[in-house]
Formats: C-alpha cells, sequence, structure tokens
C-alpha cells in the first residue's frame, strides 16, 4: 500500500473559499459573517474525482493523508472566533471528502489559531475531528502571524497543553505554515521552506521531547533546508552540548518527501534514517507543472522513491506505508473503520 501523508483539498468549491473572503470582509467591516454556503456531494465528487483521485489513479497511490488546503488557513487574516468558524467549515468539508472517498482519504484537521491567540483554544477543534470525525492528525502553524513570527518558539511552555491532547489522542502535528504577509517570503517557495528549517532548529535548540517523549512532528517539505545542512544541525547541537540529534530529535521528528527532483530526494534518503522518512507528494498545487528534464510532473514523488537504487523493498515499503501507520497512531483502525463503512 502506498500512503501519501501530505495531499490538501486546493481544489474545493469555488464557494467555499469565496465565503472566507465574505467572512474576512465582514469582519473589517464589523458586520456579521455570511451563512456558510451549501456545497453538494456533486460538487465534492467533480473536484475530487477530477484533482485529486484521478492522481492517486495515475501514480498508483492508495491512499491520501488528506487536509485543507495550508495557504487558505491564513491564521492571521483572520482572529481567533472567526477561524474557528473557519477551520469548522475546511473540516467538514475534508470529513464529507473522506466520507465520500472512505478508502482514498483520511482526515487532517487545521486548527483555529492566530496571532497572540492560546493554542489551547485549539483543542476543542482537536478532539471534535479526531474523536468525532475520525481524523488522524492535525496541521499546526509555528507562525500563525503569516511571517512576522511574532509568536514564541514552538518548545515553549504554552504550546505545551496542545501538545498534552495530541499526546493523549495519539495523532501527531504536521508543522506547516500557511500563506505570507510578506512579499519577501514567497509562499510555498520561501515561506514553508523556511517555516521547516527554522522549527528544526527550535527542536534542536530546546528539550521539547524530554517532557513529551511520545509526541511526533512531521517536518514537510523534505524538512526543508535540514537534510542538506545536516552537517551544520550535527554541529551546532554539538557545540551547544545538546545530545546527538539521532536521540535528541529523530524519534519524534519526521520528514516527507515533497522533494521534486531526484537528487534531493536521494539526498534525504542518504541523510536521515529510513524510519522518519514518510511518502507524500503535497498534491495538488505546490508546484503544477511538469519537468522538462524527466517529462513527468515535479511532484510524482513516486518516481524518485521507486528511483533511489540502494533501497530494498522493506525500507521501500516503510516509507511509503509503514512508517505512516507507525506516526499516524490512529490510521490503521481508522482505516478500518472507514473500509467497513464502504463495504456496509
Ligand atoms: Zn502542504
Amino acid at each position: 500500500m502506498i500512503i501519501d501523508c501530505h495531499g490538501h483539498y486546493t481544489t474545493s468549491p469555488q464557494s467555499h473559499q469565496d465565503w472566507r473572503t465574505r467572512q474576512i470582509a465582514a469582519l473589517r467591516d464589523g458586520a456579521s459573517a455570511p451563512p456558510r454556503p451549501q456545497i453538494s456531494d456533486d460538487q465534492i465528487r467533480d473536484s475530487i474525482e477530477s484533482g485529486q483521485l484521478r492522481i492517486q489513479r495515475e501514480r498508483g497511490t492508495d491512499l491520501t493523508i488528506f487536509s485543507p488546503r495550508a495557504a487558505s488557513m491564513a491564521h492571521h487574516e483572520a482572529d481567533a472566533a472567526a477561524n474557528e468558524v473557519w477551520s469548522a467549515a475546511c473540516n467538514d468539508l475534508i470529513h464529507r471528502v473522506c466520507g465520500l472517498y472512505p478508502r482514498n482519504f483520511i482526515g487532517v484537521c487545521q486548527l483555529p489559531q492566530a496571532p497572540g491567540a492560546d493554542p489551547a483554544d485549539c483543542i476543542p477543534e482537536l478532539r471534535r475531528c479526531v474523536e468525532e470525525l475520525g481524523f488522524v492528525g492535525c496541521n499546526l502553524n509555528p507562525d500563525p502571524s503569516g511571517g512576522h513570527w511574532s509568536g514564541p518558539p514552538m518548545t515553549d511552555r504554552s504550546w505545551y497543553p496542545l501538545y498534552e491532547a495530541l499526546v493523549e489522542l495519539d495523532v501527531p502535528a504536521m508543522v506547516h505554515v500557511s500563506s505570507s504577509c510578506n512579499p519577501n517570503f514567497h509562499a510555498t517557495g520561501a515561506h514553508y521552506i523556511n517555516g521547516d528549517t527554522s522549527v528544526f532548529m527550535q527542536l534542536l535548540e530546546g528539550n521539547l521531547f524530554a517532557d513529551f517523549p511520545t509526541l511526533k512532528l512531521i517536518i514537510p517539505h523534505g524538512g526543508g533546508a535540514v537534510p542538506y545542512h545536516w552537517g551544520r544541525y550535527r554541529g551546532l547541537a554539538q557545540d551547544m552540548k545538546q545530545p546527538l540529534l539521532t536521540e535528541h530529535l529523530l524519534n519524534n521528528v519526521f520528514f516527507d518527501t515533497c522533494v521534486y527532483h531526484q537528487p534531493g530526494a536521494e539526498l534525504l534518503a542518504k541523510v536521515i534514517p529510513v524510519k522518519n522518512i514518510l511518502f507524500a507528494s503535497e498534491t495538488i498545487g505546490a508546484v503544477r507543472g511538469i519537468d522538462p528534464e524527466t517529462g513527468f510532473h515535479f511532484d510524482d514523488t513516486r518516481r524518485y522513491i521507486d528511483g533511489i537504487p540502494w533501497l530494498d523493498q522493506h525500507q521501500r515499503a516503510q516509507i511509503f506505508e509503514g512508517n505512516a501507520r507507525a506516526v499516524y497512531g490512529r490510521l490503521s483502525s481508522q482505516l478500518e473503520r472507514q473500509s467497513a463503512l464502504q463495504t456496509a
């Protein structure tokens, strides 16, 4: 089985995104938000079958761990109350996709974060998504200010109640920024990679996993600049008298394979232990085109993993399936539940 741990609903019906635009405008005008739009099952089917489901079939992958569009979380564009309504709308839509295609999609939620808001305020929506909707993880924005980085690092104690809830529910968080408010930092080209790299360094400097030995965090986009600069990070850890990174971070931190060329995927697999690598493509939307050097889509990441010559069958199976099942503690049982739903 091939599990893609990083897919977003970038093709959601236009009325969904339009509602968010109107919600933000209403907030600015001091007006009340408009009612949420009616979205039919057929609209959802159209948006999925021509998009993510077609790609699964074309590329021979089986299951996508599916979350709302990351750039649209835009926690910095509204306040906590508005973001709560928006997160619920986004998560409900993911739940409907998983209900319509229970063998192909399993949910991960967006959280109602906001600049300056207490991360603990996200716990009720996290619980609702995991306990009521069957979601297996969340996307956690390390910078709800959208590029100002005005909040504390992820090792700060203000995040701890949320981590306690993640541990209790046995769900991991994918550390994932949203859109950028600063034109110096392109969202997917700079802000995302900055976020991944910055959070890894925060974790290196801190001692978060001494307090949360079973907390699991996934750093997407191949870990940002981390694998490429692994020597720098090992050296910094040594200078700071921190433990070896394998002990300090690699029981808790995992990287996905959203690296869009063969040499990058090979570097990732050479530097980072196989047990810490989860297959992912981040389809659809981070990079949309076809690589003229290969003739295949840049985000067709399965080819890169298949193409790493030194991986044996067992290691490839770990990256494609085993590691996801280990990191997402509720995945296997939820998948059984969803498959039974379809059979029934
Ligand atoms: Zn993403």
